[in-house]
């Protein structure tokens, strides 16, 4: 059985700061200290449950979080900047099934540590097929066109509900209580570990039984961005046309291609953005 596994970060446990999530510094070392351990603690239940292979494709800035050595023997380590499928690049039809892990929730979520959906300078809203969304939705276009579902997430509980309408039957686990932006109760990291290793195995078992994600074809993505400059920069993509001053419209009937087409927004507004 093999196990594609896409690692963001946010959704870590104790993790409750930018600092925390981006180098250098030490508390960024101990940002990524707690995420290697999630991720092994999901590689292990994957390979408890029969793993054979388990790509590990890390997918947060820089995109080379995780220390290689100190990843799970069992795993592969796809990381490093200018992957064509960003956070899902690794993924094909090979696999059985795919995990989520530490992920977060969307930028316009009520209650959710670290909040974002890709670019937080860049992205107001993003919806599909009507529906806001976070990136645990828009990755899992990749996973629909390869037809492989997605059966685990961990995150915070914004996480969990976010993902739950688009990937039915996936396993969350949910490893802290978001009460603002930048503050949450999250259970020690021991116990995260024992919860995401347990969840893994659970998860990966019955992946056999979890169809692939539910989004409706052809699908429709709004962005709304957070200036009008942006969605007029968008417009420069084939396929996508203005909804409005700040929002931009995309319809595809392929999963694979809508979700380039949003890699491609994301990638040409970063050019615009103010820091
Ligand atoms: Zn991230």
């Amino acid at each position: 059985m093999r196990v594609f596994l896409s690692s963001d970060i946010e959704g870590t446990a104790g993790i409750v700061d930018w600092e925390q999530v981006r180098g250098p510094g030490p508390e960024y070392e101990i940002g990524r200290r707690l995420l290697t351990d999630e991720v092994n603690a999901a590689i292990d239940g994957a390979v408890e449950a029969g793993a054979t292979h388990v790509l590990v494709n890390d997918a947060h800035r820089t995109m080379y979080n995780l220390r290689p050595g100190e990843l799970h023997h069992r795993a592969s380590y796809l990381s490093g900047r200018h992957k064509p499928l960003y956070m899902m690049e690794g993924l094909d039809a090979t696999f059985d099934a795919v995990f989520m892990v530490a992920y977060h929730g969307s930028i316009g979520a009520e209650r959710a540590s670290l909040s974002h959906t890709y670019n937080p300078t860049a992205v107001w809203e993003a919806r599909l097929n009507g529906v806001a969304v976070g990136e645990s939705a828009l990755n899992a276009l990749v996973a629909l066109h390869h037809r492989v579902p997605v059966v685990l997430i961990t995150g915070d509980d914004a996480t969990a509900a976010e993902a739950q309408p688009f990937m039915p039957g996936i396993e969350a686990v949910v490893v802290k209580r978001s009460i603002t932006r930048f503050a949450a109760e999250s259970l020690h990291p021991d116990s995260a570990c024992d919860l995401i290793r347990a969840g893994a195995a659970r998860a990966l078992a019955r992946a056999g039984t979890v169809s692939p994600p539910a989004i409706d074809l052809p699908a429709t993505l709004e962005v709304t961005f957070l200036t009008s400059d942006m969605a007029e920069m968008a417009t420069w993509i084939r396929g996508v046309d203005r909804a409005g001053t700040r929002v931009v419209i995309a319809r595809d009937d392929d999963p694979l291609r809508l979700y380039r087409t949003f890699v491609t927004i994301i990638a040409l507004t970063r050019s615009i953005v103010e820091r």
